[in-house]
C-alpha cells in the first residue's frame, strides 16, 4: 500500500476515534443525568432498558475503538492492508467498505465457513463427532 493512501486511511481513523471520543463523553454526562433523574421517575423498568442498551452500544463502542487503534498500530509498524492470517495485501476496495478489516477477502470467508460448520455441529451426528474431538 502506497504512503499515499495510509495516510488517508490514518486520517479516517483519527477521525472516527476523535467522533466516538466524543459522543462517548456526551453519552457518560447523559448517563449521570438520568441517573439522578431516576428518584423522581421512578420508573425502573424503562431506565433499566435504557441502561442496558446504553451498555451494549458503550461496549459495541469500546470494541470499535479498539479495533481503529489496532488498524492506528499497524499503520505505525507498516503492516496495515495486509492479512493477519496469511500476510496478503488485502483488497483495498474491501479496506475502503471496511477500513478496520484485518483478513483479506478468502481468509474471511474460510473463517465464516468454520463458523458455519460450528452451527451445524449441533446437529446430533457432528455433535457426536465433535465429542469424540474433545
Ligand atoms: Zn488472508
Amino acid at each position: 500500500m502506497n504512503s499515499e493512501t495510509t495516510f488517508k486511511f490514518k486520517t479516517l481513523f483519527e477521525e472516527q476515534k476523535r467522533a466516538l471520543l466524543c459522543t462517548r463523553k456526551l453519552a457518560s454526562e447523559d448517563f449521570r443525568l438520568q441517573e439522578e433523574d431516576l428518584a423522581d421517575e421512578m420508573d425502573v423498568t424503562s431506565s433499566e432498558l435504557e441502561t442496558s442498551m446504553k451498555m451494549r452500544l458503550r461496549n459495541r463502542e469500546a470494541l470499535f475503538l479498539k479495533k481503529i487503534d489496532q488498524a492506528l498500530d499497524k499503520i505505525r509498524e507498516g503492516s496495515f492492508g495486509t492479512c493477519d492470517d496469511c500476510g496478503d495485501d488485502i483488497d483495498l476496495r474491501r479496506l475502503e467498505a471496511r477500513p478496520t478489516a484485518t483478513l483479506c477477502v478468502s481468509c474471511k470467508e474460510g473463517q465464516e465457513r468454520s463458523e458455519h460448520a460450528h452451527i451445524d455441529g449441533r446437529k446430533p451426528k457432528s455433535l457426536g463427532t465433535r465429542i469424540r474431538l474433545a
